[in-house]
């Protein structure tokens, strides 16, 4: 256990309506003062914190940790490194592992492969054994297990009448919550990106915004239908999106909640050109309408979450042709820099709002506890420097991958260190 002492800093958390500059003492794990001109007891370690803010940990509610099954690409260990080096104490992985995470079992050996990590990891259960829409997975049992989200990501439950047991089945349990990848898969069968202009000239198979929307709408009505149950849309990208979650939220269903990846915020299928298969995601990067559209989501408030949608693969895999590459760009440690240059530099959102969308919702969704920043708390924090320009350098990366198309940016807002159950992760970016 390190101690240490922040001097100066902004301490900043909307959901206690904290914004405060003041000395921290960070003993064992414990916030053990805030003050003006606090004393060091010795062997604390010591750093200025004027230019920094200290925020509630942030959290990544979507990312692919790759264990079991992918371990060359990464593993629980370097997820959660990586996680840490980005200003992350907390993460959600996804179930499309192999096997999937579809029993008690696989989940009890993540939560034991991660628990002395600095990193707290939530695990996302299946909503369908294998991942295969075919059987419900015993939900009960990954419930117990510490499982709060389902979802079967990387493919969708297809059938309504399967998504309408999940939500019936899942009502059972106080604080379940069912996730979606929205992808009407009979409308993308061998889709390379988005459907469009840019498809059209490069010659290639695409993905049409409305196979998104049409799940997106169907699952709002499923939700509603089976007793207004809470229901997440994963990773979403399109404009109808935004406004079925904006109609669900005016009336009144304020458990429909979205994510949003800093790629389809930021990018557009125009970016393929030039990043070829480090801009091949699902879905894929869409339109510039697309694009405002999210951004009017965040404006408004209809996006409850950034999640990066991390999802690490070899260099090898992914340098073949454009169609036959896999889906998805690593995130963990762009997604701070990424969020604070284009959602707050640029006038999107206020700092508060991007801590409520990287730290405070994706917890409260997952009804996880908000870490405050108060003596005599467990210490959960975020620490990063809101003016400090740093290039993006894939060789200080800490996943095992390093497919990202966003190597060499000039970001604002760089991750400053982690402070997490009494262990203190300096950033190496
Ligand atoms: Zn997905």
């Amino acid at each position: 256990m390190t101690s240490i002492l922040l001097q100066n800093i902004r301490l900043l958390n909307p959901e206690q309506k904290l914004d405060r500059r003041a000395d921290v003492l960070i003993v064992g794990g414990k916030i053990a003062g805030i003050g003006e001109n606090l004393d060091a007891p010795e062997g604390v370690d010591t750093r200025d914190g004027s230019s920094w803010v200290a925020a509630p940990g942030f959290y990544d509610m979507h990312i692919h940790l790759r264990e079991p099954g992918a371990t060359h690409k990464e593993t629980i260990e370097t997820g959660c490194a990586s996680a840490a080096n980005g200003g992350f104490t907390g993460l959600a992985c996804m179930p499309n592992t192999s096997p999937a995470i579809d029993s008690a079992e696989v989940v009890h050996s993540i939560l034991w492969k991660s628990q002395n990590l600095p990193v707290d990891v939530n695990v996302v259960g299946a909503t369908t054994v294998g991942r295969k829409g075919e059987t419900l997975a015993p939900m009960g049992e990954l419930y117990e297990a510490g499982v709060r989200m389902f979802s079967d990501d990387g493919d969708c439950v297809r059938s309504p009448e399967m998504m309408r047991r999940a939500f019936e089945y899942a009502s059972q349990f106080e604080e379940a919550v069912l996730s979606q990848h929205c992808e009407e898969h009979t409308m993308t069968v061998g889709f390379a990106m988005n459907e469009g202009a840019v498809a059209t000239r490069l010659g290639m198979p695409g993905y049409p915004d409305i196979a998104e929307e049409l799940i997106i709408e169907r699952d709002i009505r499923l939700a509603e239908f089976c007793g207004d149950r809470p229901y997440h849309v994963s990773h979403m990208s399109t404009a109808g999106g935004v406004e079925s979650v904006r109609s669900a939220k005016a009336r009144g269903k304020t458990n429909i909640t979205c994510e949003v990846t800093p790629h389809h915020f930021l990018l557009t299928d125009e970016a393929i050109e030039k990043y070829w298969s480090n801009a091949k995601m699902n879905p894929p990067l869409r339109t510039e309408e697309h694009r405002h559209a999210l951004l009017d989501g965040f404006r408004d408030g209809t996006i409850d979450a950034i999640a990066t949608d991390h999802a690490p693969h070899a260099l090898s895999e992914k340098e073949i042709e454009f169609p036959n590459a896999p889906n998805g760009i690593i995130g963990l440690e762009t997604s701070l820099g990424l969020s604070y240059t284009y959602l707050v530099d640029a006038g999107v959102v206020s700092l508060e709002r991007l801590i409520e969308l990287m730290a405070i919702n994706p917890r409260k969704i997952l009804s996880l506890p908000i870490p405050f920043i108060e003596e005599g708390a467990d210490t959960n924090l975020t620490i990063f420097a809101p003016e400090e320009t740093w290039r993006v350098d894939t060789t200080k990366f800490l996943t095992k991958s390093r497919n990202t198309p966003f190597n060499g940016w000039e970001l604002k807002g760089k991750p400053i260190g982690v402070v997490n159950r009494g262990d203190v992760v300096w950033s190496g970016l």
